[in-house]
């Protein structure tokens, strides 16, 4: 765990500081204990979990 640095948001484009963290696994390509995740601030949380639920990838959304 890093935890000097500040987490940035992972939407495309985005450098605003990331206040969750979107967990997704796809079963087609991962085990399923391996846990990605994806940084997302305020304004891109709703749209990553949405993209990742839309595709059956969502595990769960956790403050940072
Ligand atoms: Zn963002």
């Amino acid at each position: 765990m890093e935890e000097t640095t500040t987490p940035v948001c992972s939407a495309k484009g985005c450098r605003q500081a990331a206040s969750y963290a979107v967990v997704w696994n796809n079963p087609k390509i991962h085990t399923p204990e391996r846990e990605k995740i994806w940084m997302a601030c305020e304004e891109h949380r709703e749209w990553l979990a949405h993209f990742l639920k839309a595709r059956g990838f969502l595990r769960r959304v956790d403050d940072l």
